[in-house]
């Protein structure tokens, strides 16, 4: 079912231009990405949605260019250990409805020099024959500023620039990534931004820098739109969750297949499945939260909140989805929360490891009760902590338990209680042990065991 409009197309170029429409195979009426033909190359069929697939069926490839810009390849790291689906899938085209992906990144493609830029070039010139859709890891520098030359980041050099352009370069001088940027962004099926930097500025956009660092969204304006009307997707971290950003494009390459329901973003532009929850709620430390005990230093078991956690207000899915393969993951290894996928990070989060200033009511106020609400749950789980059986004889028969008290006045009073409320209104259905003959313990040590039991046979 290819939704025919989208949230996403609101106000979206598309509408302004009112494109024109064609039918998709499955009867539905599918809206046409303008210029179609011209944005991926006047050779271009134009296929379902007008993205250059083949006409009569959807996408076989998608281009996908990764530029880096202010970055530390920790995105790219993190989206080589993803799994679910994993960037070899994604390349293989091996998940059934997905068309093949072509990746052009700096670090993975096999090809180097001007072979590696050409397809930039025709990107930007719209005679690459497919759609694209451009990735940035990496804040974007206000390097655009500098007249002539200067940069921050590079990315190829005059000679890789597209003839078209009307600003030609010198051959052999570095060309800016904001260069590339500026001039892949209005033809791109999507630009996404991925990890911190890219999206909210990050680390090298934090207090004192020089460069003028800047996320994708602050440098593309308010108003950017992708060829297909599409505004900046963001998926934050640093590093991000690997798996964050190819199910996401696994996500968005459904959708544009005609297979798959458009996907749900936030008003900043992030999946909503992944980031609408907090850390803490699904923390593997946060029963000690709720029961008010807090590690004191790095490497205690309990909630980090007064080491420097800021898990209860930063979105994030770390606590579900893990760091790689379902495993490991910040809380999991013992690190607070310093909130890195928020776009107040990092100013805004410092000093890191110091105990955020709202967690001073919540947590004093998770002490006073989690403190009785711990005692009330030991007692009740020390309850169930005994077969129906071992209530009967009164004995535990475990090795390991000769030390272990009866149970108190105390807890068999609670325990009375706790069945009232328990069985109130429904049926004890424990009851029927109490009229069954008690199970006999053969002893078998002082039975002499199997031997004994054999000579008498
Ligand atoms: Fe919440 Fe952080 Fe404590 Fe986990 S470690 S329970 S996220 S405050």
């Amino acid at each position: 079912m290819y939704q025919t409009s989208s949230p996403l197309d609101k106000g979206s170029r598309g509408e302004e231009r009112g494109l024109e429409a064609t039918h998709g195979s499955s009867g539905g009426v599918i809206p046409m990405a303008e210029l179609a033909g011209d944005v991926f190359g006047a050779a271009t069929p134009r296929g379902l949605g007008g993205l250059g697939g083949a006409e009569e069926g959807p996408l076989d490839a998608i281009h996908v260019f990764w530029i880096a810009g202010m970055s530390c390849d920790g995105c790219s790291v993190a989206v080589t250990g993803a799994t679910s689906p994993s960037v070899e899938e994604l390349l293989a085209g091996t998940i059934p409805g997905i068309p093949k992906v072509v990746l052009h990144h700096p670090v993975l493609s096999v090809s180097a020099g001007h072979g590696f830029m050409k397809p930039f070039a025709q990107a930007v010139e719209g005679t690459l024959g497919a759609p694209y859709v451009v990735v940035l890891e990496g804040s974007v520098p206000d390097d655009q500023r500098f007249e002539e030359v200067g940069y921050f980041s590079g990315l190829g050099v005059g000679a890789d620039w597209p003839d078209s352009m009307d600003s030609p370069r010198v051959p052999d001088q570095p060309l800016r990534v904001t260069d590339w940027i500026k001039a892949m962004a209005p033809e791109a099926a999507a630009m996404v931004a991925i990890g911190t930097c890219a999206t909210w500025g990050g680390v090298p956009a934090a207090a004192g820098n020089i460069t003028g660092s800047m996320g994708l969204m602050d440098f593309l304006g308010k108003d950017y739109r992708s060829a297909l009307g599409v505004p900046v997707v963001n998926i934050p971290g640093c590093s991000p969750v690997g798996d964050n950003f190819t199910e996401t494009v696994a996500a968005v390459l459904m959708f544009l297949q005609g297979i798959g329901p458009l996907p749900e973003f936030d008003e900043l532009g992030r999946p909503a499945w992944l980031f609408g929850e907090t850390v803490h709620r699904h923390c593997v430390r946060a029963g000690y939260y709720e029961e008010g005990v807090f590690a004191e230093e790095f490497g205690d078991p309990e909630c980090l909140v007064e080491v420097g956690c800021w898990g209860p207000v930063v979105q994030c899915n770390i606590t579900e989805r893990g760091a790689i393969n379902h495993m490991g993951g910040c809380m999991v290894a013992g690190g607070p929360c310093i909130g890195c996928t928020m776009p107040g990070f990092p100013d805004k989060f410092s000093p890191f490891y110091k105990t955020p200033p709202g967690s001073a009511l919540s947590g004093a106020m998770a002490r006073t009760y989690g403190a009785h609400i711990r005692r009330l749950r030991r007692i009740s789980m020390g309850h169930r902590n005994r077969e129906p059986l071992w209530d009967r004889t009164g004995e535990i028969p475990s090795g390991f338990a000769r030390e272990k008290k009866r149970p108190t006045l105390l807890a068999k009073v609670e325990g009375l209680f706790y069945e009232r409320l328990q069985y109130h209104g429904t049926v004890h259905q424990g009851r029927r042990n109490e009229r069954q003959p008690v199970p006999e313990s053969r002893n078998v040590l002082d039975d002499g065991g199997a031997s004994r039991s054999l000579e008498e046979s």
